[in-house]
């Protein structure tokens, strides 16, 4: 870097005024933190309560590249983020609760905090749904799962339920026919939302069955996954499937609640960007599932951490 980014460095000592923020920490946020900490940007990276993202729910990632053994997804993230604070990259372990673009330089409220900065990029990801059960939360990574590529592997020859109707229910469950020997595809209504086409590959899929009208119950198992319960909800009856897995694929929930009115969204709360990694805000950029419902991958992630960290470099140095 040159001499044009004096000015920029000699905000780092203030805590409260930055040059960039990076708001989330999973592996968008914590690649952009590597990049833009090695470009002597001093970053600072508001975490969430809950840092690392999804990949803090999986257990094994085989499919990082660079890692042949797997690596468990807590120990990935702990990695990624060692690897930003020994470029220089600050963590505050809080949730934004407010932000600000209106004005420049741009506000970032966490509870206790105020921080301002020239530029920001949104890495804050996407939760996935879940069906609220307490079994479904003692059985996650352990059967349970919201992500067929990254754990549909482990469950070659045994069988599998898949929970939803929509396109991801539907990717889900032609993906895990790669594995499982039986995906029975259970939906609370008789009728997919999935478009025409994933419908048709799916139901034509001699691995696939549809239990209809049906919602899950109960998953049993104590360490591992061995059944779930469904009712029926028009006779309300309830009968017993034998899987060793359950996929929840009841769609994603973007976390945008606090950019709403400050950038530019789809209808369903998405990030919308615009050219490279810039949203409708100057300075404010965009990395990860927060804009990204297609691929939702920790790599691809990485590889929208580190586009947006250049692209707000680059804007940075354009600046002083
Ligand atoms: P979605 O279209 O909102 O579908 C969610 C499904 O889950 C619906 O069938 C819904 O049932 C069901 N559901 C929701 N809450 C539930 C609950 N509590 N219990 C049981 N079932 C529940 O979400 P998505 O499938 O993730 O897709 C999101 C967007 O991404 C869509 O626009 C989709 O087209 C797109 N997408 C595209 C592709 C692709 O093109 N290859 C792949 C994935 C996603 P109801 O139908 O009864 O509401």
């Amino acid at each position: 870097m040159g001499n044009t980014l004096v000015g920029v460095k000699e905000r780092e000592d203030t805590m409260s005024e930055r040059n960039i923020i990076i708001l989330g920490s999973g592996p968008a946020g914590l690649t952009a933190a590597i990049y833009l900490g090695r470009a002597e940007m001093k970053p600072l990276v508001i975490a969430g309560r809950q840092a690392g993202g999804q990949l803090m729910l999986t257990s094994e990632v085989e499919n990082y590249p660079g890692f042949p053994e797997g690596i468990m997804g807590p120990e990935l993230m702990d990695r990624m983020r060692q690897q930003a604070e020994r470029f220089g990259a600050e963590f505050v372990d809080e949730d934004a609760v407010s932000v600000d673009f209106g004005d420049r330089p741009f506000v970032v409220k966490t509870e206790g905090e105020e921080f301002r900065a020239d530029a920001v990029i949104i890495a804050t990801g996407a939760s996935a749904r879940w069906l609220g059960l307490p079994s479904e939360a003692r059985l996650m990574g352990r059967g349970v799962s919201a992500c067929a590529v990254c754990d549909g592997f482990f469950f070659r020859n045994k069988a599998v339920a898949v929970v939803g109707g929509g396109d991801t229910a539907m990717e889900e469950a032609l993906f895990l026919t790669r594995y499982a020997n039986a995906v029975t595809v259970v939906h609370r209504r008789n009728e997919l939302r999935a478009s025409k086409i994933m419908q048709e590959r799916a139901t034509k899929h001699p691995k696939i069955s549809f239990v209809w009208d049906s919602a899950i119950k109960d998953i049993r198992g104590t360490d591992a996954v061995q059944g779930v319960v469904l009712e029926n909800l028009n006779s309300h009856q309830e009968t017993d499937l034998q899987v060793q897995g359950v996929f929840v694929a009841i769609g994603y929930t973007p976390n945008t609640e606090i950019f709403r009115g400050q950038v530019e969204m789809d209808d369903k709360g998405y990030i919308i960007r615009r050219e490279h990694s810039r949203t409708n805000v100057p300075g404010v950029f965009v990395a990860g599932d927060v804009e990204d419902f297609r691929y939702r991958q920790a790599v691809t992630a990485a590889g929208d951490g580190c586009r947006a960290a250049l692209d707000a470099e680059a804007y940075l140095e354009g600046l002083h």
